[in-house]
């Protein structure tokens, strides 16, 4: 396996990392420095269930439902009403900081830095089926030709997601090993 270099790469700069063992804690770090600054810029508040629900979607490379994230809320004490949940991924979602992956109908903590967060990012989701890991990639090249596709039909488009479900390289090779192994008894 290729050495990456450990230090501050974070799944932002090097999506293959979602699905690799790595130092996450540079990710958290930066994506809730992020989120501060996004918010410092925008006049908006990062109140502490907001921060919160952030810092849990954060806890993995993994999308969460609404109420995994609630359960959580309720166990660090936020209390257990679902629309405290509900407008903590909203404001979250609305303001770039998090993604609704509709596939999963789960949210996803960003893993995007450039500072365009007003243009709105484009990202593709690829979704592990085996492990479940998610990673964010950029997508601007094929929201292009996903345009170009839409011009020939007079269509504007206005939103897309974009997911790709699929096998991350660990899956396919622990699932390559199972293979090789079927053919050395056959
Ligand atoms: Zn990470
Ligand atoms: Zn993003
Ligand atoms: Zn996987």
């Amino acid at each position: 396996m290729p050495e990456k270099p450990q230090h501050e790469v974070t799944a932002a700069e090097d999506p293959a990392l979602a699905f690799q063992t790595h130092d996450h804690r540079h990710c958290v770090g930066t994506m809730l420095a992020r989120a501060e600054a996004v918010c410092a810029d925008k006049g908006l508040r990062l109140t502490p269930v907001r921060r919160r629900v952030l810092e849990i979607l954060l806890e993995t490379h993994k999308a969460l439902g609404a109420y995994e994230v609630l359960d959580r809320l309720a166990a660090d004490g936020f209390g257990h009403q679902p629309p405290v949940a509900y407008r903590a991924l909203d404001f979250l979602v609305t303001h770039g900081l998090a993604h609704r992956i509709q596939r999963l109908n789960a949210f996803a903590a960003c893993m995007h830095t450039t500072d365009d967060s007003d243009a709105g990012h484009e990202a593709v989701f690829l979704i592990c089926r085996d492990c479940n890991a998610l990673a964010e990639a950029p997508g601007l090249r094929l929201r292009a030709a996903l345009e170009a596709a839409a011009a020939g039909a007079d269509f504007a488009v206005e939103g897309a997601a974009i997911e790709a479900i699929g096998l991350c390289a660990r899956c396919r090779a622990a699932a390559g090993e199972g293979n090789d192994n079927a053919g050395v008894g056959a």
